[in-house]
């Protein structure tokens, strides 16, 4: 069987890891050929080491609680590869009126589930506190999808929206709450809804029931990492690939059916025959891509919207920094109006991400609600980010070490609406044997969910699923 897969992504390598995997499986014979535009793998994925630092310029961990990517990681045999988050600093801070707050512990992204912390917490004004309160009483909502915005508005309060929904939201999507679908992003707050009426009570309940504890068991915290970063994952799974596979600096422009089988053309010379391709690329690429072979697909395709983002990376002396540093990271809620949407802690997070005696933070900058700050310069979003850091941490230091990388549409948006979408484009898809759509676009935005996708493909490839 011959299978070309469209994007060298994490997405794109799980599916062609899953097809090799199973073609050994089946004792099938299996012509493999992952085709990548750039001139390295990874797609978002990029680590840089450097005078002993280690930047991560995009994702730098993936959720254990989704089981996809630690499966592959063990089937990988690198599991032994990874690290946990430092759970003593688990706290995270909102940066709001000019100082950092402590997001209340047991705070659980939309609602808080222990009272003391809660009660204390400098975060929230004595009405906003009630407002939150009334999620208790409050009956349940009657619309099928509605925003995570109104959503927490109704239930919880502009209060809960702003300090904390909106930045927390912002640092997963880059995205304008008032637009995400609460049941593409977050079915569990919905079906809480559903099932418990309160969200602060079904929480709570959760809570009691099983504290603190995910599918993957107590051994990996939340968040988890390579010790040489992320691109260890990608390296990993290129290493398993058959050699010759994967051909690099070849954009893909068009997919074509012909007779019962698919030809992919680009750059590429001759163009590459297939039985089977998975399309791994950006949603809206695939919908350029299959113009030609299904407009109504193409057209949905394309409106699945994308945001665009930037992450500036500042390595300090640690004596330079006054703050003690003693969380994650923290987010600014967008009534601040500030540039910094976003910043992790990264060698107060994980291990190994700074030398002795030196920090890295990595700020967030546009997104959804602020891509016009993009057009700026390398050195403007440095700029702003310094300053800011500035104030947030009372830094005035030169960094040791600066980096800005740029994320053009790259973050793709769940708006309202996007499961049913979703929904259609699958159908759409399923009627053309031999083609298979897969990544970040459709059923969730984080490596882990990438990878279920890519491997879904390769599955549906295989007639396993
Ligand atoms: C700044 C940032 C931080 C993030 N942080 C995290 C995090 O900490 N944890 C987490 O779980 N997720 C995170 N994410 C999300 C996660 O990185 C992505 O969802 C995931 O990496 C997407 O993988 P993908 O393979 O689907 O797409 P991509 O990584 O975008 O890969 C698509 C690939 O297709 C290639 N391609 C496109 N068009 C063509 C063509 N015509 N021909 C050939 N090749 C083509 C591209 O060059 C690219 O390599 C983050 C995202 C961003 C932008």
């Amino acid at each position: 069987m011959k299978l070309v897969i469209v994007g060298g992504g994490i997405t794109g390598l799980a599916a062609a890891h899953r097809a090799v995997e199973l073609a050994r499986e089946r004792s099938s014979e299996l012509e493999l050929t992952l085709v990548e535009a750039r001139d390295r793998l990874g797609g978002t994925i990029a680590t840089e080491r450097t005078a002993g630092f280690l930047v991560e310029s995009g994702p730098d961990s993936f959720l254990s609680e989704k089981p996809w990517a630690l499966a592959l990681c063990r089937r990988l045999g690198v599991e032994h590869r990874l690290v946990r988050t430092d759970d003593r600093f688990r706290k995270v801070f909102v940066w709001r009126a000019g100082r950092l707050h402590a997001l209340p512990d047991g705070f659980q992204l939309l609602a808080p589930t222990k009272l003391g912390p809660f009660v204390r917490s400098s975060l929230f004004s004595w009405p906003g506190k009630l407002r939150m309160a009334l999620d208790l009483v409050k009956p349940r909502g009657t619309r099928d999808d509605e925003s995570l915005g109104a959503f927490v508005r109704r239930r919880l309060g502009r209060e809960a929206l702003e300090r904390v929904a909106q930045p927390l939201v912002a640092g997963i999507y880059t995205a304008d709450p008032d637009d995400l679908s609460l049941t593409a992003t977050m079915p569990r707050f919905s079906e809480l809804e559903r099932r418990e009426r309160s969200i602060i009570l079904a929480l709570w309940r959760a809570n009691r029931r099983a504290p603190q504890t995910g599918t993957s068991g107590a051994r990996w915290s939340l968040f988890v990492t390579f010790q040489n970063g992320m691109e260890e994952m990608v390296t990993s799974i290129a290493s398993r690939l058959p050699p010759g596979a994967v051909l690099l600096k070849q954009r893909v422009d068009g997919i074509e059916r012909s007779g019962g089988r698919w030809r992919v053309t680009g750059g590429l010379g001759p163009a590459l025959e297939a039985d089977h391709v998975i399309v791994a690329a950006e949603s809206y690429t695939a919908s350029r891509l299959l113009r030609y072979v299904d407009p109504a697909l193409a057209t949905l395709l394309g409106e699945i919207p994308y945001a665009s983002s930037a992450t500036v990376s500042l390595g300090y002396r640690r004596a330079d920094v006054p703050h003690p540093l003693d969380g994650f990271g923290m987010v600014v809620p967008q009534t601040e109006r500030r540039s910094v949407f976003a910043c992790t802690f990264s060698s107060v997070k994980y291990p190994g991400r700074a030398p002795e005696g030196h920090v890295l933070l990595r700020c967030f900058v546009g997104g959804a609600l602020n891509e016009g700050i993009l057009e700026g310069e390398d050195s403007a979003l440095l700029g702003a980010a310094r300053a800011e850091l500035g104030e947030a941490l009372g830094i005035t230091a030169e960094p040791v070490l600066s980096r800005v990388a740029r994320f053009t549409k790259a973050m793709p948006q769940y708006h309202v609406g996007h499961a049913g979408r979703v929904e259609t484009i699958e159908r759409c898809a399923a009627a053309l044997p031999g083609l298979q759509l897969a990544g970040g676009a459709y059923r969730g935005v984080g490596i882990a969910d990438c990878v279920r996708s890519g491997e879904e493909a390769a599955e549906r490839v295989f007639g396993a699923r």
